[in-house]
């Protein structure tokens, strides 16, 4: 006899309790800004990754507002079916003009991107070498992929030379790194990665989620920051929904990466194409970015601010290099205590604990946006102080 449905999502929601990991995500009643309402209580935003601001941006709602009006609520289908709008193909060519690629390609959102990207580009008989502590989405998109797959030790370029040099083949060679990682914050080193990659024949790939709108000129991203632009052996991949504050992903490279894109990704060929309202919204982004580099500047003196200050109040942030600053707590408990007590003081900043960090480094992670005001970064800090004496992680 087999097990009841009821059965089944009774006793895995048990195990999840159980193990303290059953998620309750909190209720916005407001837009995603840096000040948002959560249970009638104005907070002060440090969990999202609206990190230009862009998410509730006139500017930006407006062009969608105008694309929904001029070209409807829906694409239709799938674009290789109902054909390809032409807001679509106009999008890809200005983030490919941006990015400084030979072409570009949309998807639904950064993790589709890697299941197609990778699903594509990688078959039988090549090698994939994969950072320890990559994105979920690329964990899932290499289990599409017949290729070998090995993990190389985070950010470890004698660990990922070994792995090349262990594990050679005729077929394709692809170094998979996201560009910052999005749990400490810190960057790829991607200088070297590339000349390791390039020494052994192999592409690099890089997830730059949280490098996108961030890093680089105008947030060109990860691989323009290393002064790197189209390089026919990088594939760019990335999402349209923290910086860009929409939703989308992209795949950025090679003059053929888009229209082998086209005929073989999955996503792109059995799923409808991103609604108008949506491209209107992230090509009003990328024009917006580059108009006005005050966004880019508020982003990253708010988070140098930011940073020194939880520094200077004697608490840990593994070093991050960008606007993801996590804070250590030690136990999960004491950073799911402390996400309480910070809530408690009208600020919203997410508890992490194992497994989705080491079991000792439980932190709250929070993301600085360019929307912050000083006085908003500096009540958050007054209550971090009060919050990090109280469970004695700093004094
Ligand atoms: N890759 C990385 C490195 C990410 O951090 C994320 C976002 N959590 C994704 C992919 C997925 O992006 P999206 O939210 O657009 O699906």
């Amino acid at each position: 006899m087999s097990i009841s449905l009821t059965d089944r999502l009774q006793s895995e929601l048990q195990g999840l309790r159980d193990s303290g990991l059953l998620i309750h995500p909190r209720v916005l009643e407001s837009p995603n800004r840096a000040h948002s309402r959560i249970a009638g209580q104005d907070v002060i935003n440090l969990a999202s990754n609206n990190y230009l601001g862009f998410a509730d941006h006139p500017v930006i709602k407006e062009r969608a507002a105008a694309y929904l009006r001029d070209w409807g609520a829906g694409a239709g289908a799938v674009r290789t079916i109902a054909g390809t709008m032409q807001i679509h193909e106009d999008f890809e060519e200005q983030l490919a003009r941006f990015k400084h690629t030979g072409s570009a390609l949309v998807l639904h959102s950064g993790f589709t991107t890697n299941q197609g990207v990778l699903g594509t580009v990688l078959k039988e008989g090549d090698v994939v070498i994969s950072d320890e502590l990559n994105h979920a989405s690329i964990i899932d998109g290499l289990r599409l992929t017949k290729a070998t797959k090995k993990i190389y030790k985070h950010a470890d370029m004698d660990d990922l030379e070994r792995a090349l040099r262990e594990n050679d083949t005729d077929g394709l060679k692809l170094v998979v790194t996201d560009g910052v990682f999005s749990m400490d914050g810190d960057i790829a080193p991607l200088d070297r990665i590339v000349a390791v990659a390039r020494r052994y024949g192999a592409v690099t790939y890089v997830d730059d989620a949280h490098g996108s709108g961030v890093l680089g000129e105008a947030g060109r991203g990860t691989v323009h920051h290393f002064g790197f632009d189209q390089e026919d052996d990088v594939i760019q991949v990335g999402t349209l929904s923290k910086a860009w504050g929409v939703v989308g992903g992209y795949a950025a490279g090679h003059a053929d990466l888009r229209e082998l894109l086209i005929n073989r990704a999955r996503p792109y060929l059995f799923s409808t194409a991103q609604p108008p309202a949506v491209v209107g919204a992230l090509s009003a982004a990328i024009d917006l970015v580059q108009e006005d580099p005050s966004f880019m500047k508020r982003l990253w003196d708010n988070t140098h601010y930011f940073k020194a200050e939880i520094e200077r109040l004697g608490f840990d942030h593994l070093g991050s290099e960008t606007p993801i600053t996590p804070v250590i707590f030690g136990e999960a408990s004491a950073a799911f205590e402390a996400s309480r007590m910070l809530l408690d003081r009208g600020i919203f900043a997410v508890g992490l604990g194992f497994p989705t960090v080491p079991k000792d480094l439980a932190r709250i992670r929070n993301i600085i946006t360019a929307e912050h005001t000083r006085e908003d970064l500096d009540q958050a800090l007054a209550a971090y102080a009060e919050v990090g004496r109280e469970l004695g992680v700093i004094r």
